[in-house]
């Protein structure tokens, strides 16, 4: 009778979202700490863009 074959995971192993590596556990859910940075840096650069408003200019009546 055949052994059936070892299974090395169950589960799908997580993926960084950034570049799609296996993801580390220390740096969940990214693969590294620079992925980590990387996906840090992006968000804040969507995030911190105030539209409009030019700054520097005091157009206040009175
Ligand atoms: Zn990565």
């Amino acid at each position: 009778m055949p052994k059936p074959e070892p299974r090395p995971d169950p589960r799908p192993e997580p993926r960084c979202p950034v570049c799609r590596k296996p993801a580390n556990p220390k740096h969940a859910p990214f693969c590294s700490e620079g992925c980590r940075n990387r996906d840090l840096i992006a968000w804040l650069d969507e995030h911190y863009v105030v539209p409009g408003r030019p700054i520097g200019e005091d157009d206040e009546p009175g």
